[in-house]
């Protein structure tokens, strides 16, 4: 069986380098706000060329302090992707403002330019383009549309550690960009955490209070705040796990540049990286007809797959008092019916990806391709 993905595998490859960080963590008896807390926010901020990074408890307390932060609250629309996984839209609900959602680009799947402007308002606050699938936005457009007219920009980077916009890395092209550290992501902890990083001081010590109980560099507490702090056990992993992010990715684009050319040759449309884009592909996303009949082809085949994501977002529950339609935002729906994702992870290598194109093959009748 091939599995979306495979993290006892990714383990196997680096259990010499975690088991010694996590007994070094265990047998130094600091557990949290320490050291290697402090190590890993410098080396991600490094790795990012941001001047700041600071880490919390899952890239969704990434994305609410970061707008936070901003200023973002009751009242205010910040502008989203329809095509989004839910935590981008329900950290702006829980924060008391509106998400206002923007069709995608077809092929590249990221918020369209284009559309945004059509969607500001008075009361537009905010842009949180999505890197979706580890692929970039069209961030030149979209930071010029915010300098226009005033708006925050807050990259959701979840998916795109290590991707790039031309040349720059994600996360370094807004006023904070915000990571996920979910065992699956391209780079995942043994549980949960999240980073936001910036450039600007006062993004990074607003954040770095309202993760500590609105407390200073004394311990004084100085602003309303809560507990969102990652722990020194994760952060230590996370340290290790970054040494091997850059191969990592290149192993995902070596796969992905298998799948492209082997889907083009079964006469597939496969996701396409924009121009500038340095796409990291943590999830490989194939529009197919007949979606459902095609992953229960594959599972016969040995091979799982997943959907990211049903229902596009403006369609999904929990926006369902803002009172949109099917037929809104037809891209974004139409990649809801149609995407499935393929097995996409370092350690399955090309051999594996192969596999799944023979599977694929078989299933659509499609010969070898
Ligand atoms: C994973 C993800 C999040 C949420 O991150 P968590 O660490 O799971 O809280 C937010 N946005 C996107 C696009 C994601 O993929």
């Amino acid at each position: 069986m091939i599995p979306l993905v495979d993290l006892r595998a990714q383990y196997r490859g680096i259990r010499r380098e975690v088991e010694p960080a996590v007994r070094r963590v265990l047998a130094g008896g600091r557990y949290t706000g320490g050291p290697e807390t402090a190590l890993f926010e410098k080396e991600f901020a490094a790795f990012c060329g941001a001047k700041h990074a600071v880490t919390c408890n899952s890239g969704t307390s990434a994305l609410k302090l970061a707008l936070e932060a901003l200023g973002i609250g009751p009242g205010d629309e910040v502008i989203i992707p329809a095509m989004t996984f839910v935590a981008t839209a329900a950290v702006i609900l829980r924060l008391g403002a509106r998400p206002v959602p923007v069709d995608i680009v077809p092929g590249f799947h990221t918020i369209d330019p284009q559309a945004v402007e059509r969607k500001i308002t008075r009361r537009t606050r905010a842009l949180v383009p999505v890197h979706l699938y580890g692929q970039a936005a069209g961030m030149d457009a979209l930071a010029s549309i915010a300098h226009r007219h005033g708006l925050a920009v807050v990259e959701d980077a979840a998916q795109a550690h290590g991707a790039r916009f031309r040349g720059q890395r994600t996360g370094t092209l807004g006023d904070a960009g915000c990571f996920s550290f979910y065992p699956s992501k391209n780079l995942g902890a043994c549980g949960e955490g999240g980073v936001l990083v910036t450039d600007r001081a006062d993004v990074a010590e607003k954040t770095r209070r309202a993760r500590n109980w609105g407390m200073d560099e004394n311990g004084l507490p100085t602003v309303p705040g809560d507990n969102n702090r990652l722990d020194e056990l994760q952060a230590a992993i996370l340290r290790v796990k970054l040494r091997h992010l850059v191969s990592w990715n290149r192993a995902r684009r070596e796969i992905a540049r298998f799948y492209g050319l082997r889907l083009r040759g079964m006469g597939l449309d496969p996701p396409r990286a924009a121009l500038g884009n340095f796409h990291v592909y943590h999830i490989y996303a194939l529009e197919v007809p007949d979606r459902d009949r095609v992953r229960a082809g594959l599972l016969g085949h040995g091979v799982r797959t997943g959907v990211h994501y049903f229902p596009a977002v403006h369609l999904a529950p929990p926006l369902g008092g803002l009172g949109f339609r099917p037929g809104d935002f037809p891209r974004a729906e139409r990649l809801a019916r149609r995407e499935v994702s393929l097995p996409i992870y370092p350690e399955l290598g090309v051999e594996g990806a192969a596999r799944v194109v023979a599977a694929l093959g078989a299933v659509l009748g499609r010969g070898k391709g």
